[in-house]
């Protein structure tokens, strides 16, 4: 997701702790407008509560954000727990931060983020169903959210491609910064599709791993954003798109599954200034989200399917309405989230 341009306050922020199992954890519902606020969880070490604490709420906007834009009846929420300093039992600890969640009555569901696995989702489960991203069987969603991230960046890369590069992504050269369980993913349906990869990771052993499979060439990862190529897709960290690797950028489409890649809300600017196509991360990485929420809600595989295939559609008309405004499609992206926010705001307080 972006850095939003102008952050809302958060409806609600709670703060849990417990000695006994060492939790310390901060749940921030941002907006429940749309619906129950839906977030992952982050396990991660802070400096402090309060670095935490500014994390989650910037987490928790931006899922408003994503949420909204991609047409689901949820809000925005994120949890992050402070991971203890010494020993810990994880098991007790998350099962600890699952009484959390269900003390707060269904307002917020939860699922994995950065640092959490889906046995800490199943942990959870133990004491909350307010909680998804547990493994299914059959035709009903749920699991790795991250196939389903990767697709959404794939059939909106395919857009980018036609409309700026004049064509289908078979023979065009795509950067992939990190190939984690999203890029690799990605390398996949690109390699399939005919692309042709370049690829960074900060494991060497990753990056071999996608040279082997799908022939990509590897770079070291101070390289990869001013590779020569059509795409440059940054799948691993927030914050890469700056004003100094901005002006190194070759490519004329950046499209990838990381949350926050502007640095600030200007880079969308820099980027349009150099005529550089970009894609909305929190738009085009809706799949995982996608998928997290039509397991909560018992639905199917194929649903889940349906819906990423219409995120396409979505940056269709944020890149049309960027053209027309001449607004960068951060901008575009964010004024239109926060419509279908402010429509929905309005409709419950004309129901009351
Ligand atoms: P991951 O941890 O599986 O993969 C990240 C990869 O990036 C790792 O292989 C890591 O070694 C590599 N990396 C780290 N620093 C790097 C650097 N400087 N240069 C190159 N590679 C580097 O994570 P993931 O689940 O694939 O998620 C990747 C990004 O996508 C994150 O920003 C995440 O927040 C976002 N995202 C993921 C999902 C999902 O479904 N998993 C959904 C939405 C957004």
């Amino acid at each position: 997701m972006a850095v939003v341009s102008s952050i809302t306050p958060p409806e609600k922020v709670s703060f849990f702790e417990d000695p006994a199992t060492g939790l310390e954890a901060i749940v921030v519902l941002h907006s429940t407008a749309l619906g129950p606020a839906a977030g992952g969880c982050r396990f991660w070490s802070y400096a402090d509560r309060n670095h935490a604490t500014t994390d989650a709420m910037r987490l928790a906007a931006g899922m408003t954000y994503k949420n909204a834009l991609a047409g689901l009846p949820f809000g925005g929420g994120k949890a992050v727990i402070l991971r203890p300093a010494g020993d810990f039992d994880r098991t007790v600890l998350f099962e600890a931060f699952g009484k959390a969640v269900d003390s707060l009555g269904g307002s917020y569901i939860t699922a994995e983020d950065v640092g959490t696995l889906v046995s800490d989702m199943q942990a959870i489960r133990k004491v909350t169903r307010h909680v998804a991203g547990l493994p299914t069987e059959g035709p009903s969603a749920g699991g790795d959210p991250s196939p389903w991230t990767a697709l959404g960046v794939f059939l909106s890369m395919r857009h980018a491609a036609e409309r700026r590069l004049g064509g289908r992504l078979a023979g065009k050269t795509v950067a992939i910064q990190g190939v984690g369980n999203v890029g690799m993913e990605l390398c996949h349906l690109l390699h399939q599709d005919g692309a042709n990869l370049v690829v960074a990771d900060g494991s060497a052993e990753r990056a071999a791993k996608a040279a082997h499979l799908y022939g990509a060439m590897v770079v070291s990862p101070d390289e990869l954003l001013s590779a020569d190529v059509d795409i440059v897709a940054p799948c691993a960290l927030g914050a890469v798109l700056d004003e100094r690797s901005i002006a190194g950028i070759k490519a004329k489409v950046v499209c990838g599954g990381a949350n926050n890649q502007l640095a600030t809300p200007e880079d969308g600017r820099r980027l349009a200034a150099r005529d550089i196509l970009y894609a909305p991360d929190y738009l085009v990485n809706a799949g995982g989200i996608i998928n997290v929420v039509a397991e909560h809600m018992n639905e199917s595989t194929a649903a889940v399917d349906e819906r990423v295939r219409r995120i396409p559609e979505r940056l269709a008309a944020v890149f049309d309405a960027a053209e027309k405004t001449g607004e960068g499609p951060n901008f575009v992206a964010d004024a239109m989230a926060r419509a279908i926010v402010a429509d929905a705001r309005g409709a419950t307080r004309s129901a009351a």
